[in-house]
């Protein structure tokens, strides 16, 4: 990707009048995924470049909004994604911040929970909406799902409450078939149908039906402030999943990673590990060279509770951060945020115990 902070933006012809006002100004950003993608002279599918969207999209010439399109120069699949994009994506939604009444990020879905949790964490003080969606179908095929995500994302960013200017959703989220989900609580959950995405261990700020049924008491709604968009990601940073049968060789391995600072554990249920000497050794080790573990379970619901069981009962002494209810998703791009602020060593446990986005529910 190319990092351009000055691409031209598309204005899309609506119902809206360029000059109304009133009309909300919404932006589009077009970053790559199948929504946007062709199939190549090899079979596979890759991302175009978009043009006039409107003109694939004929629902958007109804909209009662002022549309705007930014397309990266090189849209990618989201397999691709890196930190360094995350910290351009954001630079571009502070860039036009003050223009825009709201934000739409088309994006892979691949990868999407991740590039949502990580933008949640590097836009501080959101007050505006960055709808994150995409589609499983490409916009130009049958049976496509973009222009129904696409739609209904930019009624969620372009959303006011009934009474009243504020704006409904001011959070990173995602929105994707029917749901709208927290940026850091989003999961892909499915491959192969619609209903892609999960929201885990909280409820969906909205529902679509025949109506939009925002679920207000669940959305975050914090003083206004200024934006502040952070400018750093620690790479260092890895996941380390348990299983049974698992080797110190495996282990030490990702642990002694040169320039590794932080490692999201995976354990079972409730925050649980092998209690083998070898594996606490490991651990123990890492801790010493100042690499921060963050627990994580692998179960979809619940939350970790160190010292619930033997089987967590040192990780607490170890300086092992319990991750609650976090996602990996989550929590790998929270990793990567804080230890990218480079505070202290106490600031960044505290941190990291935080609900900093409302990723993680105390
Ligand atoms: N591989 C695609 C991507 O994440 C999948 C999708 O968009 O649904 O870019």
């Amino acid at each position: 990707m190319s990092y351009d902070l000055n691409l031209p933006l598309l204005p899309l012809p609506t119902r809206a009048d360029a000059t109304d006002t009133t009309a909300p100004r919404l932006l589009i950003i077009y970053t790559g995924g199948t929504v946007g993608m062709a199939v190549n002279r090899s079979g596979g599918l890759v991302p175009m470049k978009f043009g006039r969207l409107d003109r694939k999209m004929h629902e958007l010439t109804r909209l009662p909004f002022r549309l705007e399109l930014l397309s990266l120069p090189a849209p990618i699949d989201s397999s691709n994604v890196t930190p360094q994009d995350w910290l351009y994506l954001a630079q571009l939604i502070g860039r036009h911040y003050t223009e825009f009444d709201g934000f739409v990020v088309l994006h892979g879905t691949d990868t999407m929970a991740y590039s949502a949790a990580a933008l949640s964490y590097i836009l501080e003080h959101l007050g505006k909406p960055v709808v994150f969606t995409g589609a499983q179908v490409p916009v130009g095929a049958n049976r496509s799902d973009a222009q129904r995500n696409l739609i209904t994302a930019l009624e969620i960013a372009a959303a006011r409450h009934p009474r009243g200017h504020t704006v409904r959703v001011p959070e990173v989220c995602v929105f994707f078939n029917d749901i709208l989900i927290r940026g850091t609580r989003a999961k892909k959950v499915e491959s192969q149908q619609f209903a892609a995405f999960k929201s885990e261990n909280y409820p969906p700020l909205a529902r679509a039906g025949i109506g939009l049924e925002f679920d207000d008491k669940s959305i975050r709604l914090l003083p206004a402030t200024r934006l502040k968009v952070h400018e750093n990601m620690e790479t260092g940073v890895a996941v380390l999943p348990l299983f049974p049968g698992i080797t110190e060789a495996v282990v030490s391995a990702v642990l002694g990673v040169p320039g590794l600072r932080g490692c999201v554990l995976e354990t079972y249920g409730s925050g649980n590990a092998p209690t083998a000497e070898w594996f606490l050794n490991c651990l123990a080790e890492a801790r010493q060279r100042g690499v921060w573990l963050l627990n994580v379970s692998q179960c979809e619901e619940g939350r970790v509770v160190q010292g619930k069981y033997e089987t967590s009962a040192r990780f607490a002494e170890m300086g092992i951060v319990g991750g609650e209810d976090i996602t990996t998703e989550a929590a790998v791009t929270k990793l990567m945020f804080v230890l990218g602020l480079g505070l202290s060593e106490a600031r960044t446990r505290e941190l990291l115990a935080t609900d900093l986005r409302g990723e993680i529910t105390l």
